[in-house]
């Protein structure tokens, strides 16, 4: 149940093994991550990437009518083209995904599922599926994986309209950019668009309930986009509370818990998501829930009831298309009887598409200055190394931990544009456990930005 990552990546592997296996999907294949929220954004974010480039433009020799002084602000974001080709996009991946899982062949049947409460005396349940054009259907399963995902969360005080007051999802709908855009909320989701909006031109204000952006993630890091942020013009409220979001005449106004108002065109709502498994029949079925609604798992993605297993942002192990994926496998692996290893979560790398971005493996500074971990630190600036001078590259650093009695590369940050492509070597370091020498003694492309994380591992070669 469900076609997000969680779901159609285990279901390419139960029809792998020699299952018959059929998805069941509400709202089109590849679920949110395609449609809505992981290919949308990063889409969108494409765009405001190539304008937050030209800003080395002058610099680079670049103008725009040619010559070195040309103003390469006059570079613009013709937001109905831009959303358009997001949905397109989105489209195009999810149309893929359905002729990929077709191919090999898994049915798809477009409805809502929800779990039968009994098992049958052949060890069957039954998922009833009341169908996206009209009527109802049985089906009957000897496994069932439940990927249902998440939704965003909507705060009674600031009920999103779609047209002034959003979620992220209805974002795509604005055909030109707003005036001036409050974002509230300050976490990864928030960020991203932040700073997306910023650079497309629009006036923004960030709501942050904390001390900083970025809550949770390295210190270091959120410092450093907090600056860029604000570099570029964005209004960034540290510690300020919305309290309620109103719709005026043609535009909104935000108020903080402290009782200032802050006028807008327009708010986006980023609070985090909740996951979407009221009214599946989980409970009835033996299905254990946390408070927050989330589905309990184990390693290998079991549920208390027999054979039902879940993965993804319903079970808020960790709200990431790749460990969705990766829990959708391992279920499929344990159910059918496959070898498979418990989902690790120390070699998971996540990515904050900020410009720069913020890229992460691994375990914390936290972790090593508190005590919990025994390690070393280094960072390095990426301004030192040439390829950066070369492109302009004047932000950011590479940061690297290995364990003081191995020399084991156990985590690492990477702040620089690209950083998601930057941070596979580490985390290839980290999840074979490959020492700082290890890492250090390979040939790096000269010059290139990855001669830094080689550097990096040098300097701890003493450690
Ligand atoms: C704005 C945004 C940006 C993000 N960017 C990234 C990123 O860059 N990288 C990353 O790794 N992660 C990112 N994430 C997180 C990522 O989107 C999720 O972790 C991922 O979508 C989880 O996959 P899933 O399979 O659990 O659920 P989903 O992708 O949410 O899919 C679940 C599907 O199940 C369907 N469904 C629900 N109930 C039923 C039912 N009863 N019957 C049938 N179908 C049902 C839903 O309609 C949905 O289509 C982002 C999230 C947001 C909000």
């Amino acid at each position: 149940m469900g076609g997000g990552p969680g779901g159609y990546e285990a279901a390419l592997v139960a029809s792998q093994l020699g299952a018959r296996v059929q998805v069941v999907e509400r709202q089109g294949m590849g679920g949110s991550a395609v449609l809505t929220d992981v290919v949308p954004s990063k889409t969108l974010i494409a765009t405001a990437e190539w304008l937050t480039v030209t800003e080395q433009a002058g610099e680079l020799g670049i103008g725009a009518d040619g010559g070195p002084d040309g103003d390469p602000g006059a570079l613009r974001a013709d937001m109905d083209i831009v959303d358009q080709r997001v949905m397109r996009l989105a489209q195009k991946q999810s149309k893929d995904i359905r002729a990929r899982l077709e191919k090999e062949g898994i049915e798809i049947v477009a409805g809502t599922g929800r779990v039968g409460p009994t098992i049958s005396a052949e060890g069957t349940r039954l998922v009833h599926v009341e169908l996206a054009d009209g009527g109802e259907r049985e089906l009957v399963a000897e496994i069932i994986l439940v990927a249902t995902g998440a939704t965003p969360r909507v705060l009674p005080t600031a009920r999103p309209d779609g047209e002034r007051i959003l979620t992220w999802a209805q974002m795509y709908n604005l055909t030109q950019i707003p005036e001036h855009l409050v974002v509230v909320g300050s976490g990864v989701t928030g960020a991203e668009f932040a700073g997306a909006y910023n650079a497309l031109g629009a006036r923004v204000t960030l709501v942050s309930s904390r001390d900083r952006v970025l809550p949770g993630e390295d210190e270091n890091a959120a410092e450093l986009i907090e600056g860029v942020f604000r570099r570029r013009g964005m209004t960034v409220l540290s510690r300020s509370r919305a309290a309620a979001v109103r719709r005026t005449g043609d535009g909104v106004e935000v108020e903080l818990a402290d009782g200032r108002v802050v006028e807008a065109s327009h708010c986006l709502v980023a609070v985090g998501g909740v996951p979407a498994t009221a009214s599946l029949g989980l409970e009835e079925a033996g299905v254990e829930l946390s408070e927050s609604g989330h589905i309990k798992v184990d390693r290998v993605s079991r549920t208390r009831a027999f054979r039902i297993y879940a993965a993804g942002d319903c079970t808020g192990v960790l709200p990431l298309a790749s460990v969705a994926a990766m829990q959708g496998r391992i279920a499929m692996w344990h159910a059918l009887g496959d070898a498979v290893a418990p989902l690790d979560l120390s070699t998971v790398a996540a990515n904050i598409f900020t410009a720069p971005e913020i890229a992460t493996i691994g375990v914390t500074q936290k972790q090593i200055e508190s005590g919990e971990v025994d390690g070393a630190i280094t960072r390095l600036p990426v301004a030192r190394n040439p390829r950066a001078k070369m492109l302009g590259i004047k932000e950011g650093f590479i940061k690297l931990f290995s364990e003081r009695s191995s020399g084991v590369v156990i985590g690492g940050v990477i702040v620089a544009p690209r950083a998601s492509e930057l941070i596979y070597p580490i985390t290839i370091a980290v999840a074979h456990r490959l020492t700082v020498d290890q890492l250090a003694n390979v040939f790096t492309i000269y010059p290139s930005l990855t001669g830094s994380i080689s550097e990096a591992a040098r300097t701890l070669h003493l450690a």
